[in-house]
């Protein structure tokens, strides 16, 4: 049997485009070519328990290996195999529509899992690292005979009579030069740890020929050892794949152990298993996140297709919020073989975001009825990710406004409507507009917690790199809530109860007593206001309102370059009601009432963590010298 015949496709060379494109991506060959061996084997599994093949069935396997020496990788697999005829039909007749489509496709193709599905080349994809590849199979149907497909790259190609003796299929690759690293156990074992590491069929890396001579044979040429490697690198099984009574903790444990090695012990998983409208099964794990965690770097949830590794990179497929999920979901319904962009708009991957989006919230959900107390330790790290997940998605705010917790600067916990009834008896100003107040950093904020505590207020802990989104979207979504950060004010006109009242001083006092603070303080920066406020409080503050800070902090996190040139300004706020004030308008002369209004001033600064460099070492001299 010999036969020679041309490809069918419609372009003289395909090839050194696949090569020239496919560059970055081309260890996925052997991704295509393993996937090719497991779907041959399950093939031969479904006719035999259909009755439709009666042989005997092998042990399922796949074998990888290499000989550095003859520069080959050949992919061995016990499956269906192909008669000469079959190899004509699916492998010389490549299915896509014409050369000119996909040429201008293949122009604008971002990544080889595009085009490669697309125009189903898996097959082909062999070419990126070889020069000749070669097929050698003997097909399961009764009184076949074994077939050798030998294709050098060209259109051309030559069947001719096989050698394989058992039924199955070895692909041999004849590495190219520009390849040739892929002749490497450690680089091999690497590709196949990664794409093939949870197959359904057992993938062994087998046995290497050595490139250095050991002895010689009868004919005086040189001997290579053959080196038995034996190693399976697959799990055939993974937990997805089970069903949840099948498993236990420790098995949910032990396999985010063994994803993500070095990594502390997650907070609790989610079990998906889905097959309509669409099919999807997976393992979603909540890690333990630090507070100052990076959005940008959480590429963590690992993408499969029928148990082959796809991609880390998930962007699309899974809402935002969920990045910051690790774990593993295979779904065949994603479309890998189209462009990111185009699989935001589509209607599997949309309904796979939602899905996941109710499993995780009706899970939090589920957690927070069951064991109130165990989710509010667990606060802090899940805290994070609801809140997040809340500002970004809309729909997921709807489920978490009933498990979301509020947290305040005692470490009480409450959910959004028993916080309500908690702060609207005392927090309402005289507007009806109910006043959440809150603390970014408690320890620096002390003075302001306590004066807030001292009227029977309560400040809520917001702490967290999400939190400054939280605020604002809470604030939106609330009606007739205002949250103000407890030190953007003092606390009488954060929570305003009253009508002003006019201070103790008269209006030259006034007009005195503001021109006294800006010579003494003598930056434009700082707003001299003189204010009505209770004589209990400090006699100067320095603020800067809710509003301002908010913009300077979206300004900081947008673009630091234009933070730079907004001008930030504050409030000295002078108390008019407090006898100090009184004392700087009586003091003998204008540069004591200076220093005495810098003095005020400084504490001010101070009680803000604001004094700092030449003004604190003015302000600890005029304290020694006072003293
Ligand atoms: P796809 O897998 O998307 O159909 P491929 O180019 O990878 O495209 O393969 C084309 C066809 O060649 C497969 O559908 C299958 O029928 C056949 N084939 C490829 N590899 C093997 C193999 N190892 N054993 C049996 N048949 C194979």
């Amino acid at each position: 049997m010999q036969e020679k015949g041309t490809i069918s496709i419609h372009t003289e060379n395909i090839f050194p485009i696949i090569k020239k494109f496919l560059y970055s991506d081309n260890e996925i060959f052997l991704r295509e070519l393993v996937s090719n061996a497991t779907d041959a084997i399950q093939k031969l599994r479904r006719l035999s328990s259909l009755g439709e093949f009666k042989g005997e069935l092998p042990e399922p396997m796949v074998e990888v290996s290499f000989d550095e020496k003859a520069k080959t990788i050949t992919i061995s697999d016990n499956g269906i195999g192909m008669t000469a005829e079959e190899i004509k039909k699916y492998i010389n007749q490549i299915a896509f529509s014409g050369a000119t489509e996909f040429v201008e496709k293949f122009k604008d193709a971002k990544d080889a899992n595009e085009i490669i599905g697309k125009f189903g080349l898996g097959f082909y994809s062999a070419f990126m690292v070889a020069d000749t590849v070669e097929i050698n199979t003997l097909s399961h149907a009764a009184g076949s005979e074994a077939a050798r497909w030998v294709c050098d790259g060209s259109t051309e190609f030559e069947i001719t009579a096989g050698t394989r003796d058992t039924i199955g299929t070895d692909i041999i690759l004849h590495v190219n030069k520009d390849s040739e690293e892929f002749l490497d156990e450690f680089r091999l074992r690497g590709i196949l740890e990664k794409y093939c590491r949870f197959l359904p069929v057992a993938i062994k890396f087998g046995t290497k020929t050595d490139n250095v001579p050991d002895g010689e044979d009868e004919e005086g040429k040189p001997k290579y050892k053959e080196v038995e490697v034996d190693n399976i690198i697959n799990t055939t099984k993974p937990i997805w794949t089970k069903t949840p009574t099948e498993l236990n903790d420790e098995d949910y444990l032990n396999f985010y152990r063994e994803l993500y090695p070095m990594t502390e012990d997650p907070l609790f998983w989610i079990h998906l298993n889905v097959d309509y409208p669409f099919n999807l099964t997976g393992v979603l794990y909540f890690p333990k996140l630090k507070k100052d965690f990076n959005l940008l770097q959480q590429n963590k949830i690992k993408l499969f297709s029928r148990q082959v590794f796809i991609t880390d990179e998930v962007k699309e497929i899974v809402p935002e919020f969920l990045m910051l999920l690790h774990g593993v979901i295979d779904s065949p319904d994603i479309p890998l073989n189209v462009s990111r962009s185009f699989l935001q708009s589509d209607g599997n991957v949309k309904k796979i975001n939602n899905y996941i989006t109710k499993k995780v919230a009706d899970k939090l959900a589920e957690l927070f009825k069951k064991d109130r107390k165990e989710y509010e330790q667990k606060w802090s790290d899940i805290g994070l990710f609801v809140k997040y997940g809340m500002v970004t998605d809309e729909k997921f705010y709807e489920k978490a406004k009933d498990f979301a917790l509020l947290q305040n600067v005692k470490d009480e916990y409450y959910t959004l409507e028993e916080y309500n009834t908690k702060v609207e008896p005392l927090q309402k100003d005289k507007e009806e507009q109910l006043v959440y107040l809150y603390a970014t950093e408690p320890q620096k904020q002390d003075f302001q917690i306590k004066a807030a505590e001292k009227k029977g207020y309560d400040v809520l802990k917001m702490d967290s790199v999400i939190d400054k989104h939280f605020v604002s979207y809470m604030e939106y979504k609330l009606e007739k809530i205002t949250l103000k950060r407890v030190d953007s004010d003092v606390i009488d006109n954060l929570i305003k109860k009253t009508d002003a009242i006019a201070h103790a001083l008269t209006e030259d006092e006034t007009k005195k007593v503001k021109e006294v603070f800006e010579k003494a303080i003598g930056k434009d920066s700082m707003k001299v206001e003189v204010e009505s406020i209770s004589s209990d409080e400090l006699p100067v503050t320095v603020t800067m309102d809710e509003m301002s800070r908010r913009m300077k902090e979206m300004a900081e996190m947008q673009n630091m370059a234009m933070f730079g040139a907004m001008p930030e300004t504050y409030k000295v706020g002078v108390n008019g009601n407090h006898e100090l004030i009184n004392r700087i308008l009586k003091a003998d002369n204008t540069d004591e009432q200076i220093k005495m209004a810098r003095h005020a001033y400084d504490l001010a600064l101070l009680s803000q963590d604001m004094l700092k460099g030449e003004e604190l070492t003015n302000f600890l001299n005029r304290s020694v010298s006072m003293m």
